[in-house]
């Protein structure tokens, strides 16, 4: 469970304008929750608060009942967090060992951390890919290294910002799938978005930000009157078959 109360974050002094400006919010385990708002909205502010990341300026963050700020390794073990176009944020030269580098540093045992490198790769459709230096993949399977590398620490809940960025129809479909097996197996997902159409379906809820607070908090079908006036698309409705005559 994620919980931020009261939570608050300004870059500047105290004078600045919030970027996050007082939210509440429960995401319990296992939940699908989309989180949308134009841009600038807050949504990276926010999320990066989940597993500390930043600070609060005022406000707390708690993961299953402990702030955030009292038990970081906590915090970072149970969200796992993936950034757009992970461009930078490798840490080692291969596939395999980028993947294995955050079970290293848990402390795992070598058989345990080969265990979840292999099953993370496996579920980013990668198992056979292990020895490939991350500088020659393309972005969609950078993309994919960046969720397996997630997945490996065998996160509560996992939050990915805007990872559809720079990706090609076919490779989103097949992140998308990932996130509906992930969602399956009953891992959170916290999926950061200004475009909902590609995810829509498999979200328990939509949370939507305007100015850095909750705007829009509700089941998908409820949401999806009220988000365009916000600036945020959303999928059609499926036409309901008009009866014959
Ligand atoms: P979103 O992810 O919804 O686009 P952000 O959380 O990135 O929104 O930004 C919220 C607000 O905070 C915006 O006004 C943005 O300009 C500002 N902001 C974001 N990051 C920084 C930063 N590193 N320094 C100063 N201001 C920032
Ligand atoms: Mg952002």
């Amino acid at each position: 469970m994620i919980e931020t109360r009261e939570l608050v974050h300004r870059y500047g002094d105290e004078e600045s304008p919030a970027a996050v400006d007082g939210v509440t919010l429960s995401i319990p385990d296992g939940e699908f929750v989309l989180l949308a708002g134009p841009n600038g909205s807050g949504k990276s502010t926010l999320v990066r608060h989940f597993n500390g990341l930043l600070e609060p300026d005022s406000g707390e963050v708690l993961v299953d009942g402990t702030p955030v700020t009292d038990d970081l390794v906590a915090a970072r073990t149970r969200v796992g967090m993936v950034f757009q176009q992970p461009r930078d944020g490798f840490v080692a030269a291969t596939v395999g060992a980028d993947v294995a580098f955050g079970p290293e540093n848990l402390g795992l045992a070598r058989e345990e951390i080969d265990r979840r490198v292999e099953e993370a790769l496996e579920a980013v459709n990668m198992r056979d890919r292990r020895d490939e230096r991350i500088d020659e993949l393309s972005g969609g399977e950078r993309e994919r290294v960046a969720i397996a590398g997630a997945l490996a620490m065998d996160p509560d809940h996992l939050v990915l910002d805007e990872p559809f960025t720079g990706l090609d129809a076919p490779t989103r479909e097949s992140v998308v799938e990932q996130l509906r097996s992930l969602k399956e197996s009953g891992t959170g997902v916290v999926l950061v978005t200004h475009d909902l159409r590609d995810a829509f379906a498999l979200a328990d809820r939509i949370v939507a930000l305007a100015d850095g607070d909750v705007a829009v908090d509700a089941s998908p079908e409820e949401a999806r009157d009220r988000l365009p006036e916000l600036g945020i698309r959303v999928p059609p409705k499926r036409e309901t078959p008009r009866e014959e005559p």
